[in-house]
Parts: structure tokens; C-alpha cells; sequence
């Protein structure tokens, strides 16, 4: 039994070059500054990993951990961090997934694994409690993501898998790591890393019993959190049709990315959106403990997936496949590959406009390219995961592949410090969701910056780019969770109005607190809880108290440790900028139309970001002041 209540009490650390393991005792003073989850593999990167090495060699390193309050009945705490250097942006890489693996490895008694080296053959690890194999994987070997679940699982029985496929072993550096059919940690490339390793999959299962410092009061503050999101206002529409709710409000402001970002909307785009969803058969596909249950499995004659709005941007907009069958077919192929859907499409959507503007030719590309033309999109899907022909360009990304093709092709590549952007264009309603993009530590990514609040009512004044249009009732912000000096600053007395740099700071923030709990950032969870009740809830299931500030520090804090390791690598102020289509070619469509984004708001809005930060204005570093406030100050060495 651990000594720290709430804990599973060990780190877990494998070297695959040795073959060898070793358990270590978790600290209680870790715990208390870094919660768990994204906490804790960016203090292990931050702590092992040398500046500047190659992220596809031994040298890097792989940690997994759980947030904090997984392996409870607590609502939606189910997430699991998996943190390293990208091979996609040469960043800090980091990703996070659900189901059921995470909730396994606390219970097997981990509370942390880290991956060290490279395995002399293909391995997998099968964890199942106290018991720790390294196992051959000659047999996995090609196996695609799908096949090797099955046979680790008909091997093994009951266990969790999360594995890698043709993508990863292959070296694709936006492969990801998949979690059963139909999660994964999507992002940064982090298949790559385990290909890499020689690391094909880590099955796991768990039994032990995880101590909570206080039943009565942990099972109040669950009550209170399922309140919390069954008092969403939108929680039964999330519930029926999960993210792809957005699908329509997106094209209703003229925000997709339809066509590699040339327009913000697309004919035909009603047969992508939530409302094709009753016409298909399918499935509930909730995460472990899990009262909303956003996911649902469509069954297609020649596919089946998840029907979500990340695969409806990324192949229904970005590639004009405008029928949900054909994009459940490519998310569902990719899932099998092991392959990031965002930047796969990103990265196809490059090609095809290059195409188009006879940037790349036949010859070159073996294929005919052409929007919405799902048989090619598919083969130059498995192109990527082998890096066969010209899917050995397109397996570098677009960022790189513009690079290596010349001829003005890096104006198409719709990336942000290396890593293709999402599904929402920021010259629509401009927005904190939107300035995120480029203060992303991951780069041109989503899920790091996202408000607790938001509306799509309202237009945005053209050349307003400090302050969102919100015109929410009071009631609202006063129900949100949040620290009372923040909200005043965040928005405006009547909540017409919110701050986008304050709230950007305080999303991202808020949003590495959610990473290190474990807790979901859907919106029934991120636009209720805050730190009072995350503070609440770690104090029943600990005992150690971390009052609300000092959460919001954890994530201030464990954020600057992720901009050290980046401006370590090389990254400075200049990296921050959308891809040059955003600033100089206005978007087609919607009420926005005509809009192209003011390079030198933005730079003012980056410049305010930088100041209320810490970082010094011209070079985005750290300052040491801010890190002797955060307490790590050590670090400043390093940069
Ligand atoms: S809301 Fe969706 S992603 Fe989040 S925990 Fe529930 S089922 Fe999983």
C-alpha cells in the first residue's frame, strides 16, 4: 500500500537497451508541486532529457503518467499523459488519452512509466500488477494498430493496449500511439518515439486498490462534480452527439477549414455535420467512469469509428470529402496505421493544393490528386505509413515536406512551429480559442488553450483583437470557477466582453491543471469545475492541502517548464506566427468573409501575452524572477 494516500506510490522505469526495470518510491513534495499526469512527465523530461538530441534516437525518453485523481470513480478522471521530445516540431511532444489504459496502469500500482533506450529486437511490455515482462514482438511486427490489439489481448486476456502500428514502426513523425480501436494519443509524433525504441505496445491490467485519504469527503465532492456537468447548460446535447455538435456552428461562422484553409465553408457540408449521425448505426463508447459518454462509434458497410469533429475538419473540410462514410473510412484507416488524423490531413491537404497549383506533379506524386477524391486520399494515407514513394515526403510533415519540395510550397503548409493546425480558421471570429494557436507550447494546436466560456453569438468587431464578443448573462461568469482577482480581469463588468490574453493565460493554465488531475477538458468539465473544487477534490483524496491559487500555479508552473525545454531547443518570439495564408489572403465565405488577420495586432496582443507571462518581450524567455516564483529557478540555467 502506498504511503501517500491517493497514490499508487511508485514510478515505474524501464530501459529497453538493458532489458532491465526499476521501481521507485514517489515523493510526497513532488506530488504537492506537480499533482500527477502532465506534472509529472514534464518534471521527468525536464530532469533526464539532454537539450538537443535527436528525438528518434535512444537518448530520448517516453513518460507516461496518469493525472492524479485517475483510478477513482471520479468523474471523467481518466486521462493519461504521455510527454517527450517531438520528432514532428522538436519541441516539448506531449499528448493525452482516456478509456480505460490509464485507470489500468494506477491500478496495476504505477503512478508513472518512463521508457529509456532502444530495445535490440521489437518488445512489447505487459505490466499486470507486480509482474513486468518484456516481451518479443517479432510476431507484431507490421501488424497493423487494430490486429496487434486483438493478439495481445488473445495472448494476454483481460488487458489494456496501447501500441503503435505500420506509422510508427516506420518512423512517420506524426504517428501516434493508439489506445484500443478508437483512442490515442494523437499528437507530436509520440509513435514515433516508441518505434524508435523498438517498443511495439504496452498492455496493461491492474488489481490493487488505491487508498483515498477521505471516503466521506472524496464522495461529496464527486456528487458535487457530477452536479457540476449535468448543470451544462448544453450537457444532454453533448451527451447525444458528443464534439460533433460543433460541426454546424463552425460552418455557421465561416470557420472551416475547407480546402487546406482557402475557404471557411463548403457546399455540401451538410453531410458531415451531427445531424447525418441518426442515420447510422452505432455505438456509446464512454472512458472509464465517464457520465457523458461523448463518443460514439459509427458503423459503416466498409468502416468504423468515431464520429468526431476532429475527423470532420480534418477530412470532411481540409480535404472536401463531403460524406461522414468516407471520413469515418480515413479516421478509421488511420487508427489502424497509428497515424495523427490533424496532421495526416494537414499534411494531404498541403499536397493536394500543391497539386492543384502545379507546385507537384504526377510523376512525382504517383497519383492524381484531387479534392474529395477519397480513393486517392486513402492510398496516400498508406503511402505515409510506409513511407512508400512519395508518402516518404509526406511522412516528414508539411512543415518539412514544403522544405524539401521549394518552389514557394511552405505558404501551404497550414502549420504553426511545425505542427498543422486544427479545424477552425482563425480569420473567422477571432477568438481565445484562436490566439492559443500560436502560443501553443505544442504548436498549431487546440487542446492546450481553450476557454471555459464561450459563445458563438454575437459578431466580432474586424478590428477588435483584444477583447472576445461573449454576451453571456452575469449569472454565467459568476458561476464559473475561477480566482475572483482573474475573473475581474478577465472580463468586462456587464459580460459582453472577455480579455483574450488574460483568459488565453488563464485556459492554459487551467488546462495543464486538468492534465495533471486526469480530468476531461470536454466542456460540461472544463466550462464547470476550476480550482476550487479541483483543490477540494485533491485534499479528500490526499490529504494535502493545495489551496486554489497554489493549483493554478501547478499549472503556471509545469506550462514555463514546457517553454524552458522549447526555448532550450531553440524557439524564440519570431516562432510565434500563424502560416503566412492567415495574414495576407482574406478567407471566403461566412460572416467573416473578406477577413485576413492584422499581423501587428497580433504582435501587440504577443507582446501583452509575453509581459503578463514573465518572459522577456524580445526573446520569449523566461525570466528568472518568474521562475524563482515558481521555484524553479534551477532551470534557468538550461536555457
Ligand atoms: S467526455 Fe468523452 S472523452 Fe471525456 S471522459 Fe467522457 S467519454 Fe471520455
Amino acid at each position: 500500500m502506498s504511503t501517500i494516500y491517493g497514490y499508487a506510490g511508485k514510478v515505474l522505469k524501464v530501459d529497453l537497451t538493458n532489458q532491465t526495470y526499476r521501481i521507485e518510491e514517489l515523493r510526497r513534495e513532488v506530488c504537492k508541486r506537480f499533482l500527477g499526469g502532465i506534472g509529472f512527465t514534464t518534471k521527468l523530461v525536464l530532469d533526464e532529457l539532454k537539450p538537443l538530441i535527436d528525438p528518434l534516437s535512444p537518448d530520448n525518453i517516453l513518460a507516461i503518467s496518469p493525472g492524479c485523481f485517475v483510478g477513482f470513480n471520479i468523474p471523467t478522471a481518466v486521462k493519461c499523459e504521455a510527454s517527450s521530445k517531438s520528432p514532428l516540431t522538436y519541441r516539448f511532444g506531449t499528448s493525452s488519452s482516456g478509456y480505460f489504459w490509464s485507470y489500468s496502469l494506477k491500478r496495476a500500482g504505477y503512478d508513472m512509466l518512463v521508457i529509456y533506450g532502444k530495445s535490440p529486437k521489437p518488445v512489447y511490455l505487459l505490466i499486470n500488477d507486480n509482474s513486468i515482462e518484456i516481451k518479443d514482438a517479432s510476431h507484431l511486427v507490421g501488424k497493423d494498430c487494430w490486429e496487434t490489439v486483438d493478439i495481445i489481448k488473445k495472448e494476454n486476456g483481460k488487458v489494456e493496449v496501447a501500441c503503435i502500428g505500420p506509422a510508427g514502426e516506420n518512423l512517420v513523425r506524426y504517428a501516434s500511439i493508439q489506445n484500443g480501436y478508437y483512442n490515442s494519443w494523437g499528437r507530436c509524433g509520440l509513435g514515433a518515439v516508441m518505434g524508435s525504441k523498438n517498443l511495439k505496445a504496452i498492455a496493461v491490467s491492474g488489481s490493487k486498490e488505491i487508498q483515498p485519504y477521505n471516503e466521506k469527503a472524496l464522495l461529496e465532492c464527486i456528487h458535487e462534480l457530477v452536479d457540476r456537468i449535468l448543470s451544462f447548460p448544453p450537457f444532454e446535447k453533448w451527451r447525444k452527439y458528443g464534439t460533433m455538435i460543433v460541426t454546424e456552428v463552425y460552418s455557421r461562422i465561416g470557420a472551416l477549414p475547407a480546402k487546406n484553409f482557402q475557404y471557411g465553408t463548403i457546399e455540401g457540408w451538410e453531410r458531415c455535420t451531427y445531424q447525418e449521425l441518426s442515420k447510422y448505426e452505432g455505438f456509446k463508447l464512454p472512458c472509464i467512469t465517464c457520465p457523458i459518454a461523448c463518443s460514439h462509434v459509427i458503423n459503416m458497410s466498409d468502416g468504423r469509428y468515431k464520429a468526431e469533429i476532429t475527423s470532420a475538419t480534418s477530412f470532411g473540410a481540409k480535404l472536401a470529402l463531403l460524406d461522414l462514410k468516407s471520413v469515418i473510412k480515413c479516421a478509421e484507416v488511420c487508427s489502424r496505421y497509428g497515424l495523427d488524423i490533424i496532421t495526416a490531413a494537414g499534411t494531404i491537404a498541403w499536397a493536394i493544393e500543391c497539386y492543384e497549383r502545379g507546385i507537384l506533379s504526377k510523376e512525382q506524386v504517383g497519383l492524381d490528386l484531387k479534392w474529395g477524391d477519397e480513393e486517392s486520399i486513402l492510398e496516400l494515407i498508406r503511402k505515409i505509413a510506409f513511407r512508400e514513394g512519395f508518402g516518404n515526403i509526406l511522412a516528414e510533415g508539411s512543415a518539412r515536406a514544403s522544405k524539401i519540395i521549394g518552389r514557394g510550397s511552405d505558404r501551404y503548409a497550414i502549420q504553426v512551429k511545425g505542427m498543422e493546425i486544427g479545424g477552425r480558421d482563425p480569420r473567422a471570429k477571432w477568438s481565445v480559442w484562436c490566439f492559443g494557436y500560436v502560443t501553443n507550447i505544442r504548436g498549431g494546436d487546440d487542446l492546450r488553450a481553450r476557454p471555459p466560456i464561450e459563445t458563438f453569438k454575437g459578431i466580432q468587431p474586424l478590428d477588435e483583437y483584444f477583447k472576445e464578443v461573449l454576451n453571456v448573462r452575469e449569472e454565467r461568469i459568476k458561476s464559473l470557477d475561477m480566482l475572483d482577482d482573474i475573473k475581474k480581469r478577465v472580463f468586462s463588468e456587464n459580460g459582453k466582453y472577455m480579455d483574450i490574453v488574460e483568459m488565453t493565460i488563464w485556459s492554459e493554465n487551467l488546462i495543464t491543471v486538468f492534465n495533471c488531475t486526469g480530468l476531461c477538458i470536454r466542456p460540461p468539465v472544463l466550462g464547470t469545475v476550476g480550482p476550487h473544487l479541483i483543490s477540494k477534490i485533491y485534499r479528500a483524496l490526499t490529504g494535502i492541502d493545495v489551496p486554489p491559487s497554489n493549483i493554478m500555479e501547478v499549472g503556471e508552473r509545469v506550462w514555463n517548464m514546457q517553454k524552458i525545454f522549447n526555448v532550450t531547443e531553440g524557439e524564440r518570439r519570431d516562432d510565434y506566427r500563424f502560416p503566412s495564408r492567415f495574414y495576407e489572403e482574406p478567407i471566403k465565405g461566412g460572416p467573416y468573409s473578406g477577413r485576413k488577420l492584422d499581423k501587428e495586432a497580433v504582435d501587440k496582443l504577443l507582446t501583452k501575452y509575453f509581459k503578463l507571462r514573465g518572459w522577456d518581450i524580445r526573446t520569449g524567455k523566461p525570466k528568472l524572477e518568474k521562475l524563482s516564483s515558481l521555484g524553479i529557478d534551477y532551470l534557468y540555467e538550461r536555457m
